[in-house]
């Protein structure tokens, strides 16, 4: 495994894969951590959790940096990412023992409740984009949970993978409470076959996910499938465009327009659409390309040159089915994965970009008639994982994100983002289960009735 380094393609580390050997050693160990851990109390879960909070905003540069070289994050970025995990800590250390105890239900028994045990070592599988979130919003609800973890991270990100394990290890968490496998993807199965592994959570590409649960289900074993995702953002006549358009970019850019829940489809009604589409573009094309290491730089590399080289097949192909390219389109004239922030519009329903996710600083804007099109569009997609709608008013903005579109998350006048405190995930082919809040918790224990009679 190697970590390459995304702005110059220079390798920053070679790393030995664990063996099959090692790794049923390491899940073993995590077995074996877990029948200790499952009885501790909630109060030291939670003090844990605060020192791994305080040992997260201790290392923040150090880490901000790391993910630059091994995947191009700009270090701002990093570094917010960073303080986001340390809140994720403290967000459950502080919450999780409400969300945990016992709730009692009223039958004909002398006593019936509910109560939530903890279940053993659950498998994280975890993409390279927000290298330190993706693992830890499974992993702080995991841990206090009473579970315990191994991970198998993106093969790119090496040294992130194996720094998080030493950063539990540095708060103090019991031993073997959380491995990382350097494995290869070819090697999950093996992984999930394991006696010992109790469940998989999986945030990536949509087909990575078909494969992992179909594996997991052959064995009933539960999963939570956190996938792509081609966000469609209203924006309705009476809404406050120029806002809007920043918004919008603000959210297409995100990690260099790497990430699932990025607004990647625009849907915009005519009567605005010049105006909107004059502020989106003068936006994008005032953003700072370079290098992540540099303070104010909006976008880096992406994180691999075959995904930027992918991207950029599908912007050409997307033209050669009739869209129009009215920003970017190329390769810029650098060393280095970049990618020039791109817009597209006129995008039919026979064009492949119309289904297609775009992992990367693209935008995709559709023109519309009305809100009732807008919405029929959004809604032609196979993924649903977040949406928005801009309005200034913001009662008809409420219900068209609250009924009519097809999304885990919708926000209006806002993009989506994920929060410590409020559920995340998917429907359709954007995945299944919950991460974070209260349901994110109850993704991974066992919901056991306890009845006295
Ligand atoms: P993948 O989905 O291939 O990778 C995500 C994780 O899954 C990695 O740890 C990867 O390991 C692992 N993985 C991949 N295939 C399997 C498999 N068959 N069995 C078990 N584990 C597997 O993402 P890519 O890096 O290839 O990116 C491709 C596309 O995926 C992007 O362009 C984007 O559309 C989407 N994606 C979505 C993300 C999201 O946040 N929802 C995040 C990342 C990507 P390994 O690296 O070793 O292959």
């Amino acid at each position: 495994m190697q970590s390459i380094n995304p702005l110059n393609g220079e390798i920053i580390r070679n790393y030995t894969n664990h063996t099959i050997e090692e790794v049923t050693n390491k899940v073993e160990a995590a077995h074996l951590a877990f029948q200790q851990w499952r009885i501790t109390s909630f109060e030291n879960r939670s003090k844990l959790l605060v020192q791994l909070a305080n040992v997260l905003r201790k290392r923040k540069d150090e880490l901000a940096v790391l993910m630059a070289n091994e995947m191009g994050k700009p270090v701002a970025q990093g570094i917010a990412e960073v303080e986001k995990c340390a809140s994720c800590c403290e967000y459950y250390a502080e919450n999780g023992p409400d969300f945990l105890n016992d709730q009692l239900i009223k039958t004909e028994a002398q006593k019936s409740y509910v109560s939530f045990q903890p279940i053993g070592v659950v498998l994280a599988i975890m993409p390279w984009n927000f290298p330190f979130w993706q693992v830890f919003r499974f992993l702080c609800p995991a841990f206090m949970a009473g579970n315990t973890a191994v991970l198998k991270h993106a093969s790119n990100v090496p040294g992130c993978a194996l720094v998080i394990e030493e950063l539990i290890n540095e708060a103090g968490f019991p031993n073997d409470i959380f491995h990382t496998l350097l494995i290869d993807s070819k090697e999950v199965d093996k992984v999930i076959e394991h006696p010992f592994i109790s469940a998989v959570t999986l945030t990536g590409s949509t087909e990575a996910g078909k494969k992992v649960a179909a594996k997991a289900g052959s064995l009933i074993k539960k999963t939570v499938l956190e996938l792509g995702g081609s966000d469609a953002y209203l924006v309705l006549k009476d809404a406050d465009v120029k806002k809007a358009a920043e918004t919008c970019v603000t959210s297409r850019l995100i990690n260099s327009g790497q990430s699932c829940i990025a607004a990647k489809r625009f849907i915009v009604v005519k009567e605005i659409a010049e105006e909107f589409i004059g502020h989106f573009k003068s936006i994008m094309e005032h953003k700072k390309i370079g290098n992540p290491l540099e303070n104010g730089i909006d976008i880096g590399p992406l994180a691999r040159i075959d995904l930027r080289d992918q991207l950029h097949q599908q912007v050409q192909k997307a033209i050669a089915n009739g869209a129009k390219c009215i920003l970017g389109g190329e390769i810029p004239k650098m060393d280095g994965a970049f990618y020039t922030p791109t817009i597209l519009t006129e995008i039919t329903a026979e064009n492949p970009a119309f289904y297609e996710e775009f992992f990367g600083p693209v935008a995709q804007i559709y023109v519309v008639n009305d809100e009732d099109e807008a919405i029929k569009i959004a809604n032609s997609t196979s993924f649903g994982l977040g949406g928005a709608v801009f309005s200034q008013d913001s009662k008809r903005a409420e219900h068209i994100a609250n009924n009519e579109l097809e999304a885990g998350s919708c926000f209006v006048n806002a993009f989506v983002k994920s929060d410590p405190r409020l559920p995340f995930g998917g429907i359709k082919e954007s995945g299944y289960g919950r991460e974070l809040g209260l349901f994110g918790i109850h993704e991974f224990v066992n919901i056991k009735t306890v009845y006295i009679s």
